[in-house]
């Protein structure tokens, strides 16, 4: 039995538990995300006890579909948490983060006396988060982990981030794919997506399963912006994802300047959990990780780039009085926290610099409203106007709708195909056009809806 109790008619979230015969399995145990009602939903009672679930399967370690895990430990489970190499390391670096912004979430309500509890109590911890990564369990991309006595577990390529997989469950007498996140063939670093080969029954994303991206011309846009930069003196602030975007952004950058379109002006990247994750891309790159690009391997990352890390609070302060022009690469990739948002509320007032954003900018945050035109913002408690150039620029990692068609393509066979990970609109779309372009029944499963599995 298969049940949908997450990213259900939404994209964040993602949780899909399967009972069979030898126990209980998670499969992703992500965090909802974004608006406020979607986060309370992270407080509602678990569909059942955590105790009784024997493991968690991850497919990557956005927080997403991973970010629960720490709740899960403090209700009660302590199983392993199966994952690739990848997502396992990424996780060291998210799950800490995402404990800390609970923690001062909690912190905030106390002092401004909103919480509805007395006093406000986190998700979860810190100690939540430490006890989460004791429980995972890395295993190799393609090897064969038994994490059921009937269910025979393995991780293939995403192309999504470091580490993302999507798994395959061989079970009794069915096969489940569940995609993940998927990434796109065309990203610069990342191997693209592995075929699915076998499979009954796919359980697929839809983030963007009724949207065809453009084809951005990434490198003219961004050497417009730091061509302008180095004209006249600006700053080019990057809201940055720290994982992966960052390194994208930075490989644009290098390109742009090994091939002498964009003089090498400093590059600041300001974010501690960019810094650790941009450590983890160069080791995979230099050790020649099956994940990378084969022409990459044993290669240093971004060597054009006069690249500096500030890891300090005080060096991140410092760039404040540091006159351009430079870029300056800072998480929350959509400002709505992290160390860009001093850069931001320093940097906006002043026509000469350019905001790039890169990437996905969800409604209500800061980033959306700078892409919206806004002429002022508010930061730090106070309201600064905005005299900046505001670039958009899509950099996503996610497969479009042509290219999830594509992968589901691959798969022999299939019986059926449930379309969950997606806005309600997205889900549909794609789920038609899996009926229709690929002949497969295609389901958008009700939150909370079971489905069995076996033949009978
Ligand atoms: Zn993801």
């Amino acid at each position: 039995m298969l049940q949908f109790i997450g990213a259900a008619r939404t994209v964040t979230g993602s949780k899909s538990l399967l009972d069979v015969p030898s126990g209980r399995l998670l499969v992703d145990c992500g965090l909802y995300q974004g608006r406020k009602k979607l986060r309370l939903a992270n407080w509602q009672p678990f569909p059942v006890d955590p105790a009784t679930i024997d493991a968690v399967v991850l497919t990557h370690a956005h927080i997403d579909h991973c970010g629960y895990l720490p709740r899960l430990v403090r209700l009660g489970f302590d199983g392993p948490v199966w994952c690739t190499p990848g997502t396992a390391e990424l996780a060291r670096i998210l799950l800490p983060d995402s404990a800390h912004l609970q923690e001062d979430e909690a912190a905030y309500a106390n002092r401004t006396g909103y919480s509805k509890h007395e006093p406000a109590v986190p998700l979860y911890t810190a100690a939540d988060a430490a006890a989460a990564i004791e429980l995972l369990r890395p295993v190799e991309f393609g090897a064969v982990e038994p994490v059921l006595p009937d269910v025979d577990v393995t991780w293939h390529r995403a192309g999504h981030i470091l580490g993302a997989a999507f798994v395959r469950l061989d079970l009794q007498d069915t096969t489940v794919v569940f995609s993940g996140d998927l990434g796109r063939p065309t990203h610069p670093l990342l191997l693209p997506p592995d075929p699915i080969g076998d499979a009954d029954v796919i359980v697929t994303e839809s983030t963007y399963g009724d949207t065809e991206h453009l084809a951005p011309d990434a490198d003219g846009t961004i050497a417009d912006v730091v061509n302008d930069a180095a004209g006249c003196g600006g700053v080019v602030v990057v809201p940055a994802f720290a994982v992966d975007r960052t390194e994208v952004v930075l490989w644009h950058l290098d390109r742009l300047v090994a091939s002498g379109r964009v003089p090498s002006i400093p590059v600041f990247v300001d974010s501690p959990m960019a810094s650790r994750a941009l450590d983890f891309y160069r080791d995979e790159t230099r050790r020649g990780s099956p994940e990378i690009r084969p022409e990459l391997h044993g290669r240093e990352l971004f060597p054009a780039l006069d690249i500096v890390e500030t890891r300090s609070t005080e060096e991140s302060k410092a760039l404040n009085t540091r006159r351009g022009p430079m870029v300056i690469v800072s998480a929350s990739g959509m400002a709505t926290g992290g160390r860009v948002v001093h850069h931001l509320a320093n940097r906006l007032g002043d026509g000469r610099n350019t905001v790039l954003l890169a990437g996905f900018q969800a409604p209500g945050t800061r980033g959306d409203r700078l892409r919206a035109g806004a002429t002022k913002l508010k930061m730090l408690g106070r309201y600064v106007p905005v005299r900046t150039n505001v670039v958009s620029l899509d950099l996503s990692s996610h497969a479009d709708r042509s290219e999830l068609l594509d992968w589901i393509g691959t798969a022999r066979s299939p019986q059926i195909v449930y379309v969950n990970h997606g806005e309600v609109d997205a889900a549909f779309a794609l789920a038609d056009a899996i009926e229709t372009e690929r002949s497969i029944p295609a389901v958008v499963p009700e939150p909370g809806e079971r489905v069995r599995l076996d033949g009978g």
